[in-house]
């Protein structure tokens, strides 16, 4: 796809010029999984692979979207928007324009052609991209003030209350924020954030591993469960304690009594991960990239003994990453049981760690992995045409 491509379809479908066009990227997280939710710490990148949005402003009250992807057009007005099971990749606009209508924003009707290269459904967020994609495009159009956390927090609504995911705000978030060259370290309870300088020789290198991921809902609300619970265990003696994230190791180490054995470890990662994210941001800004790297290998370990989301196929990922020169970290990334490793290598080890692990991976497991080689980069931008 390119962009040319995509103003070209616009112009054919819609049998006029586009006015501008939007870029939003997807994301991979550094470092901080399964934080979030426990109020905690992410460190969250924008990735060079995106969704790209060009559109037009109409005088009446029509959206009509037109997916260069899924070859599809669909037509809905804005004075009464539903959810089109026809076109499910439609509802992620639909919700957007729900939500502006709902801060009481008027969304003028518009044409729009979309397409992008964020993998779909890997863990990369082309959902959050797709949101923050048709959010700048209904602020520039319509002419709406919105500042960009109440732009990321918008997306986000839609997603939980049109689409009916139930997302944290770290996707959009960056998406929305994020600049080039730049890690964003957000804490999920305030939604404060520095952008940290990503400088290094280094490039992030994700592997799908293209696991199933069967069991991810169950298990994720489970392991939301036993955090609460290990939280409400922790009251008698923690009283303020809201959210793991207001807990130390050396406190919860001196009252893992209070709590069964598996809560206790399930604490014990997010309260780590959170050090582990404080550490990172510490090691970005002093340059030491081993130091980056061994903390990533550490929270890939959490993830698998403690928290028990990862599985066979993600650490046999991380395990050949390990095993190759140039490699300075490796984990596994998002909710788990399958989707995504996240891997810093050094530049010129990148083509042998491509072949070589994907090779190697496919010789034990079967499955074909796919391997992205990306560069940080810029949040979301409009350019008028
Ligand atoms: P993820 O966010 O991990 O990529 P999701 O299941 O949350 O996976 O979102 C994927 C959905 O987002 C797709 O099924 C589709 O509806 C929508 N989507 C993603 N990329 C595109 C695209 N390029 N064009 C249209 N819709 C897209
Ligand atoms: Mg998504």
């Amino acid at each position: 796809m390119t962009l040319d491509n995509l103003a070209e379809t616009f112009s054919r479908v819609f049998k006029r010029a586009p006015e501008i066009e939007v870029r939003a990227p997807g994301r991979v997280n550094l470092i901080g999984e399964h934080t979030d939710y426990n109020d905690g710490f992410v460190l969250p990148t924008d990735i060079d692979r995106a969704i790209w949005i060009t559109a037009a402003g109409r005088t009446d009250t029509l959206v009509r979207a037109h997916s260069l992807d899924f070859g599809q057009t669909t037509t809905f007005d804005t004075k009464r928007i539903e959810k089109d099971d026809n076109a499910v990749w439609s509802n992620y606009i639909r919700g957007v324009i729900r939500e502006f209508q709902k801060r009481g924003d008027q969304v003028k009707g518009m044409d729009l052609a979309v397409s992008g290269n964020v993998p779909k459904g890997s863990g990369l967020s082309s959902s959050a991209a797709l949101e923050v994609a048709t959010a700048e495009t209904c602020r520039v159009i319509s002419g709406i003030q919105i500042d960009p956390v109440s732009m990321a927090l918008l997306c986000q609504a839609a997603e939980r209350q049109f689409v009916g995911v139930q997302c944290g705000i770290m996707d959009q978030f960056v998406s929305t924020l994020g600049r080039e060259n730049a890690a964003l370290f957000l804490d999920c309870r305030d939604l404060s954030f520095e952008l940290v300088p990503l400088e290094m020789q280094a490039r992030i290198v994700i592997c799908d591993s293209r696991k199933q991921r069967s069991l991810q809902t169950s298990e994720y609300n489970k392991r939301r469960a036993e955090c609460e619970g290990a939280v409400r265990a922790l009251s008698p003696v923690l009283g303020d304690a809201k959210a793991l994230r207001d807990v130390t190791p050396q406190q919860l180490d001196e009252n893992k009594q209070l709590m069964p054995e598996l809560w206790y470890r399930r604490a014990r990662h997010v309260v780590t991960e959170n050090g582990r994210v404080l550490s990172a941001v510490g090691f970005l800004k002093s340059g030491d990239i081993p130091q980056f790297g061994r903390l990533m290998y550490e929270s890939h370990a959490s993830l698998r003994d403690d928290y028990e989301v990862s599985c066979a196929e993600l650490d046999i990922l991380v395990e050949l990453a390990s095993q190759q020169q140039g490699t300075i970290g490796a984990r596994m990334t998002g909710a788990g049981f399958g989707g995504c490793t996240v891997n810093l290598v050094a530049s010129e080890a990148v083509a042998d760690f491509q072949a070589t692990v994907a090779e190697k991976y496919q010789a034990r497991t079967g499955l074909k992995p796919l391997v992205y080689v990306c560069s940080p980069s810029n949040g979301v931008m409009h350019r008028k045409l």
